[in-house]
């Protein structure tokens, strides 16, 4: 029996892809890359082994963010769909909003809070980092 694989897409529908659950780890991120790729204060993640990853419709554009880190995104709308990190190998993290469920994966905790807006008040009880796990 395998599990039923998790469809998302980006804002425009022209890149569709599926990831099999259950993810790995989920999180807030508020580091201040996050918040310039999406234009938001903070970008929750999921995190998925990365060969259950695959693109079913469409090209992502792959940006190099910083040193080690590639970010999916679409070239026509924008969206920042997806995360890869050199120091995580085999694992990749998908914007939670972008998947078709984003009730799917829970965040677990919210990390880099140091780059946190002083507006945004965080109104849960889950771990807070203020830079990353571990
Ligand atoms: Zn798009
Ligand atoms: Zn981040």
């Amino acid at each position: 029996m395998s599990t039923p694989a998790l469809g998302g897409r980006c804002f425009c529908g022209n890149i569709h892809f599926e990831v099999v659950g259950p993810e790995k780890f989920a999180c807030f991120c508020y580091c201040g890359s996050c918040q310039r790729a999406a234009g938001a204060p903070v970008v929750a993640w999921a995190t998925y082994a990365r060969d259950t990853f695959a693109v079913t419709q469409g090209e992502f554009h792959w940006h190099n963010s910083s040193p080690g880190v590639t970010r999916g995104i679409c070239s026509n709308c924008g969206s920042s769909v997806t995360y890869e990190n050199v120091k995580r190998p085999g694992e990749i993290d998908i914007a939670v909003n972008c998947l078709d469920d984003p009730c799917a994966p829970m965040p677990r905790a919210h990390i880099w809070t140091e780059d946190k807006q002083p507006w945004f008040q965080i109104g849960d009880d889950l771990p807070v980092h203020e830079k990353n796990i571990g």
